[in-house]
Order: C-alpha cells, then structure tokens, then sequence
C-alpha cells in the first residue's frame, strides 16, 4: 500500500504517514474540535508520531489547552493535526486533508456530549463522551483551555 498522503488547501505543507491504514479514524463532536476546526465536529485519522513526514513545508501549531497541540497551515489556515503532548501518543490529522479520504472510514465517534442535536451523521458508528472512565475525568481535570 502506498502512503497515506495528504496536505492543506493551498499546498504549503504536505504530509505523507508511512501505514498501510489509519489508526482510530473517528469523528470528535466536542465542543473544543467544532471550534479548533470551524467545524460541526473534527473528522481525525491516526498513526504514530514517528510515521507521519512532512513532505513539504511544516504546520505552525497552537496548544488548544495544555494538553494538546494543533497543527493547521499558517498560510490558508487549514486544520492539519491533532496530537496530545503525552510522549506516546500517536497524531492524528485531519481525513479532509488526505487526497483520499476514503481510505480512513471512521469507525468512531467521541465528544459525544458536544454533538449538536440536529447533526444526524453516521449513526451507526459507536461512539462516547469525552469523560468515559475514571482515568479520563483524572486526565481532564487537569486540563486548561488556551481557547478563548
Ligand atoms: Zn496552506
Ligand atoms: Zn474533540
């Protein structure tokens, strides 16, 4: 399989993740991701931070809260990237982005307590709220919106 490729509308960046598939592609309706992504929710696909390149260019990055950073071309603005600091954790761009987007069906759907009452999308794909288990309500007390 050929690598995931992708990049923001005007052509400035340019990514290609080195996976055959995407990890965790899912939808997050929070109310965080429609603000980051001007959005009615964000639409992520994932890979390991070590297998995403930047092939062209590189996105400027704004830390949503302090837990989190968000990559989106500092030319056009497009919304490219989703990744929490935590070292381990894998980054997610945005499925708009790649040049083909049907190779990341969602298979998900979180934030669940932000979706809009008259968004009627996929529901068939499971889906939850963002605080689903006593480790998330620890891991998100302690966070600090940057968002204004
Ligand atoms: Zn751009
Ligand atoms: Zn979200």
């Amino acid at each position: 399989m050929s690598p995931v490729i992708g990049g923001c509308q005007c052509g400035a960046v340019r990514y290609a993740m080195h996976v055959d598939r995407v990890e965790k592609p899912h939808v997050c309706h929070c109310r965080m991701c429609q603000r980051a992504t001007g959005g009615l929710f964000a639409a992520l696909a994932g890979c390991a931070k070590s297998k995403l390149e930047w092939t062209r260019g590189e996105p400027a990055f704004f830390a949503s809260s302090n837990l989190a950073k968000r990559g989106f071309c500092r030319d056009c603005g497009t919304p490219l990237t989703f990744a929490y600091d935590t070292p381990e954790a894998r980054i997610y761009v945005t499925i708009g982005s790649m040049d083909d987007p049907e190779r990341a069906a969602i298979e998900g759907q979180c934030g669940l307590e932000g979706k809009l009452s008259w968004v009627a999308f996929c529901e068939e794909v499971p889906g939850g709220v963002t605080v689903d288990s006593a480790a998330a309500a620890e891991f998100y007390a302690g966070m600090k919106s940057n968002q204004g």
